[in-house]
């Protein structure tokens, strides 16, 4: 049977990070992934926002690693040329009570580490802003949104030109732990051992522990699944920068927000809803919840708003459930040494994707 050094589960956006982040250490990165291409899932279908890291508990890792990967991000994008726009965002308050969550949120982000946060004032976001309807915002310098397809495309050639290796089309099917060894069964009946294994497989990271015996459920390691749709509107034009309401108090998500992309295209979205089959299909149903949501910061008509796409996050916070940090640990402790398990990786993932892959180099001692 063939032996690898590490092999890395999935080639999403923090699968890649990983990847590359490790063959510049190791001689022997296998990266494969199911699917024919890099991100079919998760990383393909967000809000490519890079995040400043204010909405996070205090010490928790969703907090240190997008402070972290949001430098990383940018310092990448500049050496590789990957195009991105640091637009900033405003988080707009509809009334007065509000205004006193925002300076919440700005003293959460500061404790974060998030510098250039600013309150202001109505008249002023409505001289900057018109179209913004709020009685004031928290100005977030430091958002911005990014070619995410562009990153995972540099990170495959990085891979590739430190000499490690990508396999599409390769579905893990069965992992088993022998001699110190993890012994990887693929779907056409190959096999391949390696020493560290590497669980970024996003929405299936509690299948591929499950392989290996893990009970998910029994160590709070159950994935759920929650839907995010977004609808695109050509009628608003002129915007600058990202525009997010106060975050959903339950802390599911961030709100039904208003993102441009690089060509300075509007969408609204995600909302958020859990769900048992992984389908990326839209359901109309919830575009009311959209205008109502949208309405509070901007006018909208219905008619406006066209469906655009859908994507799952793999949250370990269940619909009833308080927050729940990103998971990323060496197994040892449940019997699987350099079993290295990310589960949970949802928002702020993408951001955080190179602060992530430089964690796990550390914990490999590299
Ligand atoms: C609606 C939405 C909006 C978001 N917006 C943002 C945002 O604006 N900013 C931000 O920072 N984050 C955002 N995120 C989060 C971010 O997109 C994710 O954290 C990130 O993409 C996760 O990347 P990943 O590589 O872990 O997972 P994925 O991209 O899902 O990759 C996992 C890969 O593993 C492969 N795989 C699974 N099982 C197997 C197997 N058995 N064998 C082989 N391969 C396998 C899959 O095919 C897949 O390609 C958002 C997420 C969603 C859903």
């Amino acid at each position: 049977m063939e032996e690898i050094e590490v092999l890395v589960i999935g080639a999403g956006i923090v699968g890649l990070a990983i990847g590359y982040k490790l063959s510049e250490s190791f001689d022997e990165v296998l990266v494969v992934d199911k699917e024919s291409g890099f991100g079919k899932h998760t990383s393909s279908r967000n809000s490519e926002v890079v995040h400043s890291g204010i909405y996070y508990q205090e010490n928790s890792l969703k907090a240190e690693l997008c402070v972290k990967g949001n430098k990383l991000l940018y310092e990448f994008a500049d050496k590789y040329d990957i195009p991105y726009r640091q637009c900033g965002k405003y988080v707009v308050a509809t009334s007065q009570e509000e205004i006193f969550a925002l300076e919440e949120l700005k003293i959460k982000g500061e404790i974060n580490g998030v510098n250039n946060l600013k309150i202001i004032e109505e008249k002023e976001l409505k001289k900057k802003n018109p179209q913004i309807k709020g009685v004031g915002a928290l100005w977030v310098a430091g958002t911005g949104i990014i070619d995410t397809h562009r990153i995972m495309q540099t990170c495959e050639m990085l891979i590739e030109k430190n000499e490690g290796m990508i396999a599409y089309n390769t579905e893990i099917i069965g992992i088993e732990y022998i001699d110190k060894k993890y012994e990887v069964a693929f779907k056409d009946g190959t096999k391949i051992k390696t020493k560290t294994l590497i669980n970024s497989a996003g929405l299936f990271s509690e299948e591929i522990s499950k392989m290996l015996g893990i009970k998910t459920e029994k160590n709070d390691l159950k994935i759920h699944w929650c839907k995010g749709e977004y609808y695109k509107s050509s009628k608003i034009k002129n915007i600058n920068h990202l525009i997010y309401p106060l975050p959903d108090p339950n802390g599911i998500f961030l709100g039904i927000h208003l993102t441009i992309n690089l060509q300075n295209e509007v969408r609204f979205g995600p909302n958020a809803y859990y769900v048992d089959k992984l389908d990326y299909k839209m359901d109309t149903k919830y575009k009311n919840d959209f205008v109502e949501a949208i309405s509070r910061y901007i006018d909208i008509e219905p008619e406006n708003l066209n469906p655009d796409d859908v994507g799952i996050r793999p949250k370990l916070q269940g619909p009833s459930d308080e927050f729940r940090d990103f998971y990323i640990k060496d197994e040892k402790k449940k019997g699987f040494p350099s079993y290295i398990n990310l589960t949970g990786i949802e928002s702020p993932g993408l951001t955080a994707c190179l602060a992530i892959a430089e964690k796990i180099k550390k914990t490999l001692n590299y």
